[in-house]
């Protein structure tokens, strides 16, 4: 069905130019989840070697046991700073913070509503929870506010969405969502994984886009993106939820602790974005550019002013072989299809870095258009 997925190798650093395992260098990366370019970032790398050499290669404990450094609190402090929040929790994935806490939140007197285009990290959080489940329509909020209604029966509410669904590159009407939760006494929950530290005048995310962030009560988001790319997680919100989820978030407390070098890596990432807001801006003008010139060719883009670009195609054998195309023009996209995507919506997801030059994106829509041509995706 064209939806065998087999992993390319690179042999170089991430980042917008990459080295392939067997020969290939040069080629353009526009598939990283690198939105700021600091996974590679100098200053992000040295701080990470210097946090490995005072701090050790690892813990070999959980936090609670012999496993929490001054380093795990600091950042914890920093990335609660960073979103405004009273306190944060680390994980080792934001997958981790997504088993974790809607089991440890939630009972059987409460109810969830969740986007249905969730990450699949929500969706099997929500699977681990034994609270009544509520799945409304993709940022419909007519179907919302039934749901809601329908949920007024339970103690407590929690509507789960993603900030920044990464499949489309669409971005949650979080302002709408705020409304109708406090109309029906809900809690807002967001997945800020597409959307930490680039989307919003200082890169805090979706909430302050669309001027919510006083409104949202909780926030999951990764370090394994845009905050250095190396790994780690964490949920930021209030100070008792964090507690709670110390002492009974089953990802938390059985998983090991982050490793001293990723600690080092995302604390200096957040340094980098708390000092200014020029990086969290770079990368704006650059998705226009890509948007923009590949509308002008005749492909349709997905989404919404967001570094996600997903090139619509519907066929996904014509998904993948157009980006093996891409790549033997030095182009390294990925084609996306099911079950990542429903079937019939494949498409390739290009996103756009801060690091990208604008001759990288004008090469980038030279290719797409000659291989769309030669596979019939453009006329
Ligand atoms: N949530 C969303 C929306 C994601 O895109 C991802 C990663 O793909 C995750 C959660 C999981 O993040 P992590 O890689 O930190 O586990």
């Amino acid at each position: 069905a064209g939806t065998w997925k087999s992993e390319r190798v690179i042999a170089s650093r991430q980042g917008p130019h990459l080295r392939l395992a067997g020969g290939g260098a040069g080629i353009l990366n526009f598939c990283a989840n690198n939105y700021l370019g600091l996974s590679s970032h100098p200053e992000v790398i040295r701080a990470g070697v210097e946090t490995l050499e005072q701090f050790g290669a690892g813990l070999s404990s959980v936090r609670f046991i012999c496993g929490t450094q001054s380093i795990h609190k600091d950042l914890e402090e920093k990335i609660a700073r960073f979103h405004q929040r009273e306190d944060a929790i680390l994980y080792a994935s934001c997958f981790d913070a997504n088993a974790g806490i809607f089991e440890a939140l939630l009972t059987p007197e409460d109810a969830v509503l969740s986007d249905e285009l969730n990450h699949a990290s929500i969706i099997d959080g929500i699977r681990l929870c034994k609270a009544n489940k509520y799945r409304y329509k993709h940022m419909d909020m007519q179907d919302l506010e039934a749901k809601l209604q329908e949920a007024q029966k339970h103690r407590l509410r929690l509507v789960a969405t993603d900030g920044a669904f990464s499949m489309d590159g669409d971005i949650a009407p979080l302002w709408e969502i705020c409304q109708l939760a406090e109309k029906y006494e809900a809690l807002v929950f967001i997945d800020e994984c597409h959307a930490t530290g680039f989307l919003g005048p200082n890169g805090r995310g979706t909430d302050e886009l669309l001027g919510v962030m006083d409104k949202v009560t909780i926030i999951n988001s990764t370090l394994g993106k845009a905050l250095g790319g190396a790994a780690g997680g964490y949920t930021t919100g209030p100070k008792p939820l964090v507690d709670l989820l110390r002492q009974r978030s089953r990802p938390y407390l059985f998983s090991n602790s982050l490793p001293p070098a990723v600690v080092g890596c995302a604390a200096k990432a957040l340094d980098l974005l708390m000092e200014s807001n020029a990086i969290a801006q770079s990368m704006a003008a650059k998705t226009q550019r890509f948007r923009s010139k590949m509308t002008a060719a005749g492909f349709t883009i997905s989404g919404q002013d967001h570094p996600i670009c997903p090139v619509m195609l519907g066929d996904a054998r014509l998904a993948s072989v157009m980006a093996d195309d891409m790549l033997s023009r030095g182009i390294y996209v990925i084609g996306f299809s099911y079950p990542v995507v429903p079937k019939g919506k494949a498409r390739i997801r290009v996103q756009i870095s801060a690091v990208h030059s604008d001759e990288d994106i004008d090469r980038c829509v030279e290719a797409f258009t000659e291989v769309g041509r030669k596979h019939g995706a453009l006329p």
